[in-house]
């Protein structure tokens, strides 16, 4: 019998209602290993109710009382890392490896959310006038909700939670249909941690879902990461319901190698970003940018470690590499392989025809060479493992051409020269920037976030711009009333 995947609302696993499942796969066999829930809008309805009573009890938990939760939560999840390592690598197909990565960052932002006594602390002024007082505090927005990709099914929805719920909000998560498994293991660590019943709710679903928490009036904000026309959407409609929305989109990630770099260090670098969980990464290098003479020993140091990679079964721990999520993305991506060698571009590796497991969705390693910035191989973000070599003269044309693109997520640049380090960090225009280091995710004491078609909404995610995010301030004007200077004054209140 199929495995059935349901929700958890109110602190326990709910069964859907709504009689629409959608298929959960192992992209490492083929096989379907589950049907997932996918929620009506009377579910929606009933959990957000849910949530939105929790929230009115648990903003008013103390602070510490909080941080003993995230404190215990994040005990729970180190000591349980390699069983949600493994749901996500069967669920995900990435590398068993890659998967225990993802929740040990994941990990560090509820580190930092264990900071909340101190990262919800305000501002006082004393005697603004005689005998007032102004201070400002932060308060919870009540329900707020996340929608995250299938990509990083721990990490993101912690980007999320782990501030949100810190902060005194009840969170809803709607994880990816793909690998949804994590989100329910997520639940029961909260429960186990000692987080009220409500406060933490996963919702399965799909766009119904989305559009029901977007559209619920007790729900005030929702966070998203995903592809850029649905994060687009998401932003545009979210806020057309006053809801308050930070929209977390796709991305063509550069790396800028000048020909002062080291090659070996480079080539490292190139294939561990753009292959690493097979190129399904919004932060995995998908363009190499080679300026000037290393051109041709850059590509040729990239082909050569491309042979040496492992591909297989993410749950052995010889493979490199693992499947994409579904047969059809994979055959998505090796269109865009095919459109690359018809548009004239040099297939130097090529994927299609590298030896792999017959069942399961797998691909290789491809390497195109030659790539212009008007072909379907470099304007489209193709998540997949392939990487494409544009060759530029000059290092202010490379800077040109990460900045005409669409998208801004992140990028680096390659070098032994401080100056053009940076110039380049002064003149690029995208959101996290990497000097000699290829995939530069900011630690959780700083926030995530791209500019452009990549990032839809003022507020980046995690770190301090995430409390910004799930909080909204409150300035408080106070006297105390003194008999001795009460008078009627009709006048404007001044401060002199
Ligand atoms: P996706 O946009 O297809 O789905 C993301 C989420 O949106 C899922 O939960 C999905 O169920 C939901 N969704 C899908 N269609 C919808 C619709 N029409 N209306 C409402 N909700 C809808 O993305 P994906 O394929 O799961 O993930 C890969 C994408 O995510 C890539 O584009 C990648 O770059 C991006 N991503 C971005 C970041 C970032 O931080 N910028 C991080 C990870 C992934």
């Amino acid at each position: 019998m199929t495995n059935h995947i349901g929700h958890w609302i109110d602190g326990e696993s709910v069964v859907g209602s709504s009689g629409r499942t959608s298929p959960v796969h192992n992209p490492a066999t083929g096989e379907i290993t589950a049907l997932v829930d996918l929620a009506s809008i009377d579910e929606v309805d009933h959990a957000v109710r849910s949530a939105s009573a929790a929230a009115k009890q648990w903003r008013m938990a103390t602070l510490s009382r909080r941080a003993a939760v995230l404190f215990a939560f994040r005990e729970l999840l180190q000591s349980r890392t390699a069983e949600l390592s493994a749901i996500v690598t069967e669920e995900h197909g990435k590398v068993l490896l890659d998967a225990a990565g993802e929740v040990a960052r994941g990990l560090e932002n509820v580190e930092f959310a264990t900071a909340v006594p101190q990262l919800m602390k305000g501002g006082y002024s004393e005697q603004v006038s005689t005998g007032v007082d102004v201070y400002s505090i932060r308060q919870p927005l009540g329900v707020v909700a996340g929608v995250t990709p299938f990509n990083f099914p721990v990490m993101v929805p912690l980007w999320m939670c782990a501030n949100a719920v810190a902060c005194g909000n009840a969170f809803i998560l709607k994880p990816s249909e793909k690998d949804p498994s994590a989100s329910l293991f997520l639940a029961q660590l909260w429960k186990d941690a000692g987080l009220p019943d409500g406060v933490f709710t996963v919702l399965q679903g799909d766009r119904i879902a989305v559009e029901a928490l977007i559209a619920h009036p007790e729900v005030s904000a929702l966070s998203f990461v995903g592809s850029t026309p649905i994060a687009k959407y998401i932003y545009e409609s979210g806020t057309a319901a006053g809801k308050r929305i930070q929209a977390l989109g796709g991305a063509k990630n550069h790396m800028v190698v000048l020909p002062d770099a080291d090659v070996d260090m480079a080539a490292d670098a190139a294939v561990s970003a753009g292959y690493g969980a097979a190129g399904e990464r919004c932060m995995a290098i998908s363009v190499v940018v080679a300026v000037g003479d290393i051109a041709d020993r850059l590509v040729e140091a990239i082909a050569e470690r491309i042979p040496r990679l492992v591909i297989g079964n993410g749950a052995a721990s010889t493979t490199d590499m693992g499947p994409l999520i579904t047969a059809e993305h994979r055959d998505r991506v090796a269109t865009y392989v095919e459109a690359g060698a018809e548009a004239g571009a040099r297939i130097v590796v090529d994927g299609r025809t590298t030896d792999v497991p017959a069942k399961g969705f797998f691909l290789g390693a491809t390497l195109i060479d030659s790539v212009t910035p008007d072909m379907t191989v470099y304007r489209d973000e193709i998540f997949g493992p392939v990487l494409s070599v544009v060759r530029c003269d000059s290092f202010d044309d490379a800077i040109a051409l990460i900045n005409s693109n669409q998208f801004a997520n992140g990028a680096a640049i390659f070098t032994r020269d401080g100056g053009a380090a940076r110039q380049f960090q002064m003149e690029v225009e995208v959101g996290m920037l990497g000097i000699n280091v290829p995939i530069p995710v900011p630690v959780a004491y700083y926030s995530f976030g791209g500019w452009k078609a990549s990032l839809f909404g003022d507020s980046h995610m995690y770190g301090p711009e995430g409390i910004n995010f799930y909080t909204r301030g409150k300035v408080v004007t106070s006297r105390w009333p003194d008999p001795t200077t009460s008078t009627v004054d009709l006048g404007f209140p001044q401060t002199r």
